[in-house]
C-alpha cells in the first residue's frame, strides 16, 4: 500500500451511485448484449445458439484471503473461474453479472480495484459486464459471478460423453497453483509470527498460477483448429483425480491414469519437494490449476501427439475396471478423488 491511500466511505456514493460510479467504466462489446447495466435486467440475444450459464461464488475466508490476494487479482480470478466453466462446455464466454456482498469495511477505492480486475477479464476475454446486484454484508467480502455464454447445439461437450478406450486429455500443467497458496500461506504464516517480509521471490510461476489463473480459451481454439472434437470434457477446479472420476461417472465408465505422464512444471515440482509433498498428489489433489480435461477418440491421437499444450494422461476404461492410478512401477492404486476439501482439512 502507499503512504496514505485516499479512502471515500461506501456510504458516501450510496449504492446507486456505486451502480453508477460501476457502469461508468463498462463498455460493451459484444453483439450478443442487448442491454447492460441499467435497467431491471439486461437483455442478451442468444443468435439463434444454445445458452450456457453458470454460476460460481466466491467468499471471504473460505475461498480467497486478502492478506495475500489483492483486490485486483481476486476480480481477475472471479471472472477467470466462470469463463473456465464456460469453456468446459466447449462454449463461448459473451456475458457475466457480478452479484457483490460488500461490508463497510471497504471503501469505494476498494470497488474499484476490484472492477478493474473484473474488467480487465472481460477486456482480456471479450466478454461483457451485463448486470449485477450489490447489497451489504456482515461477513466479509462475497463475490458471486454468473457467466453466459453460446455455443452451436451441435458443438457442446459434457462429461458424460467419454468412450471405452477414448484417451484422457489435459493440458497445461497441474499443482501450481495448490503450490502457489502453500507459499503464501507460509509466508503469512511467517509474517504474523515475526512481522517478517514474505519471501516470494523464486515463486513467481505458482504465485501467478494461484493468484491470476487463466482460463484455457485458447485450448479451445486449438482443438476447433485441430478439429479435434473432445468426447467429454471438464475444467480442473478441483484437481485431475476428482475431475477424471467426474468424467467417468458420468460416462457410465472406468479411467486409468499413468502417474508418470502426469504434466508438472519443475517450479512446482521443486517447491513440493521442499514442503515435503509429493508432486504427483499435489498435482492429483490440489486445486484451482483451471486446465481442460477432456477426452478424445484414438483415431485422434495422431493429432495431439507432441503438442506442448497437451498431454495424454490416461484412458477410459469399462466400468468394473474402476478408477485407478498406474504409478511408476506399474503397480495399480485406487484413485481417490481427495479434492481440495481434505486438503483445507490437512493443512
Ligand atoms: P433492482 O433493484 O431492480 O434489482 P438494482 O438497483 O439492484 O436494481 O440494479 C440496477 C442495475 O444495476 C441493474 O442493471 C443491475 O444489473 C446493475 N447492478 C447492480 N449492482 C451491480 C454490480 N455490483 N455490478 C454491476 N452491475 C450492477
Ligand atoms: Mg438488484
Amino acid at each position: 500500500m502507499s503512504d496514505t491511500p485516499s479512502r471515500t466511505e461506501l456510504s458516501a456514493l450510496g449504492e446507486f451511485g456505486l451502480i453508477e460510479r460501476i457502469a461508468s467504466r463498462v463498455q460493451l462489446q459484444q453483439p450478443s448484449s442487448v442491454k447492460g447495466i441499467g435497467d431491471d435486467a439486461a437483455v442478451i440475444d442468444p443468435q439463434g445458439l444454445h445458452q450456457v450459464v453458470t454460476t460460481d461464488m466466491l467468499l471471504e475466508g473460505v475461498h480467497f484471503d486478502l492478506g495475500y490476494a489483492s483486490l485486483r487479482h481476486l476480480g481477475y480470478k472471479a471472472v477467470v473461474v466462470n469463463l473456465s466453466d464456460v469453456y468446459a462446455m466447449n462454449a463461448e464466454p459473451r456475458q457475466v453479472t457480478v452479484a457483490l456482498g460488500l461490508s463497510n469495511r471497504f471503501p469505494v477505492e476498494a470497488v474499484d480495484e476490484l472492477y478493474e480486475g473484473m474488467l480487465l477479464a472481460c477486456k482480456n476475454y471479450g466478454v461483457d459486464l451485463v448486470g449485477g446486484d450489490t447489497s451489504s454484508s456482515r461477513s466479509g467480502l462475497v463475490i458471486g459471478i454468473t457467466a453466459i455464454g453460446a455455443a452451436k447445439p451441435g458443438d457442446l461437450v459434457f462429461r458424460n460423453g467419454a468412450k471405452e478406450n477414448d484417451l484422457l486429455v489435459v493440458s497445461g500443467d497441474l499443482g501450481g497453483a495448490y503450490m502457489g497458496l502453500q507459499v503464501l500461506e507460509r509466508e503469512k504464516a511467517v509474517f504474523t509470527q515475526t512481522g517478517a517480509q514474505p519471501e516470494l521471490t523464486g515463486h513467481e510461476y505458482i504465485l501467478e498460477r494461484q493468484l491470476k489463473p487463466e482460463a484455457r480459451q485458447d485450448i479451445i481454439a486449438l482443438l476447433r483448429k485441430m478439429e479435434v472434437r473432445p468426447t467429454s470434457m471438464i475444467d480442473i477446479s478441483d484437481g485431475l483425480a476428482s475431475e477424471a472420476i467426474h468424467i467417468a461417472l458420468s460416462s457410465g465408465l472406468g479411467v486409468k491414469i499413468y502417474d508418470e505422464k502426469i504434466p508438472i512444471d519443475p517450479a512446482t515440482y521443486q517447491t513440493a519437494r521442499d514442503f515435503n509433498l509429493d508432486p504427483t498428489t499435489c498435482a492429483l489433489n490440489g486445486g484451482e490449476d483451471y486446465e481442460l480435461l477432456f477426452t478424445i477418440a484414438q483415431a485422434d491421437y495422431e493429432r495431439v501427439k507432441g503438442n506442448p499444450s497437451l498431454t495424454v494422461v490416461g484412458h477410459m476404461t469399462d466400468k468394473a475396471s474402476g478408477h485407478q492410478l498406474v504409478d511408476k512401477q506399474g503397480g495399480q492404486h485406487e484413485l481417490r478423488a481427495q479434492g481440495w476439501d481434505a486438503f483445507l482439512k490437512k493443512s
